[in-house]
């Protein structure tokens, strides 16, 4: 395990090195250094279109990279910065084409962890992407970190994350041309809202709400939708296999589902409320189901998603059971982040 110091030391050197953040473990480099951008791609076998977030620690190093802010930007930096709340916006030209994949925007984030907020202010700006290999959920934890690429690869130890799920991806600025016009054809649609989110996260669509009008980008927006295809999307890594396990998602709405269960499965629930709860607590024991439970904190459901993916698979679990969450009654600033996530392992992407 290294030290602030150590981690800043090897940064400034151009090594990779994994870094905790309040969203996931990050994998990062030097924002300055080609090189060193280079092997994150290489190391996490990450396809070369799918860009990276910038960090930084302090606002002034905005302007490295990015054309003058606009009146909704600076309000929604003032109220949510640091925070797991990423914005695209429009690069200067010297931001290296590996961090952006060719995109005219570049997207960055001062996270809110006190470790990388230090680490930050000793080695200016880093890329980071989170720290797993593509295809694997995000780590949450420095376990996840270490299964992905050995026990010694170099971490600065930050806890578990506090939220355990990837920045809310935002850009107040919903027409503006994120790619050339050969690759994309997204310039053509005129989005009328104030904010377009193209990732759920723990910054929700409400909490942005106050600053103007939102929504949510989906491929089928475009008018003719290349996001899948090419290099067409304006988030290009909407395209990739994200967040799923292997073993298969199911959403649990019904007891009937784990009546007639031949092996071992694991149940993750948000809370008790559930009729199979009482049910399956006394079957769980006996049949070496796995039974998670995490008393009705939505926090808690948020941090446990991605270990719970992982454990599954280490344990040779096949299935997972989720709590079906999207009618819970329950208003969190997480659901929409949760249910965005779960439904992509749900659909093995
Ligand atoms: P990760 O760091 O692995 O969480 O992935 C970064 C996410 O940020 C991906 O979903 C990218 O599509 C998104 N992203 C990075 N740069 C940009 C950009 N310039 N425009 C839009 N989305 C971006
Ligand atoms: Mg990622």
């Amino acid at each position: 395990m290294l030290s602030t110091n150590q981690a800043a030391r090897l940064l400034k050197q151009g090594e990779v090195v994994a870094i905790p953040t309040e969203t996931v473990y990050g994998l990062a480099a030097d924002a300055t250094n080609q090189l060193a951008i280079q092997e994150i791609f290489s190391l996490k076998k990450r396809p070369t279109d799918n860009p990276l977030i910038i960090h930084i620690g302090s606002i002034n190093q905005l302007d490295e990279f990015s054309k003058p802010l606009i009146e909704i930007e600076l309000r929604i930096i003032k109220k949510f910065w640091p925070g797991p709340l990423t914005l695209v916006l429009p690069r200067k030209r010297n931001v290296p084409d590996a961090i952006t994949a060719g995109l005219k925007t570049v997207a960055v984030r001062m996270p809110n962890h006190i470790k990388c907020l230090n680490l930050l202010q000793k080695t200016g700006p880093i890329v980071a992407p989170s720290a797993n290999l593509s295809g694997t959920p995000s780590p949450s934890k420095v376990e996840h970190v270490l299964n992905d690429f050995g026990e010694n690869f170099p971490i600065l130890d930050g806890g578990d994350c506090t939220i355990g799920l990837e920045s809310t991806v935002l850009t107040c600025r919903p027409n503006y041309p994120s790619a050339t016009a050969q690759q994309s054809s997204f310039a053509s649609r005129t989005f009328q809202s104030d904010m377009l989110i193209y990732r759920p996260g723990a910054i929700s669509a409400e909490e942005l709400s106050e600053f103007g009008s939102v929504e949510y980008y989906t491929p089928s927006q475009s008018k003719t939708d290349t996001s899948k295809t090419s290099t067409g999307s304006p988030s290009p890594g909407l395209k990739y296999r994200h967040y799923a396990p292997k073993a298969a998602v199911e959403w649990l709405s019904n007891v009937e589902q784990l009546k007639t269960l031949r092996y071992p499965v694991v149940v993750f629930l948000l809370d008790n409320t559930h009729p199979y709860t009482e049910f399956f607590a006394d079957k769980a024991i006996n049949d070496g189901h796995s039974l998670l439970c995490c008393e009705g904190s939505w926090e808690r459901f948020g941090q446990l998603l991605y270990d719970t993916f992982r454990m599954a698979d280490t344990k040779n679990y096949t299935r997972i059971f989720i709590q079906d969450i999207r009618r819970h009654n329950a208003k969190s600033s997480l659901k929409d982040a949760l249910i965005n996530r779960i439904e992509k392992a749900i659909n093995g992407h």
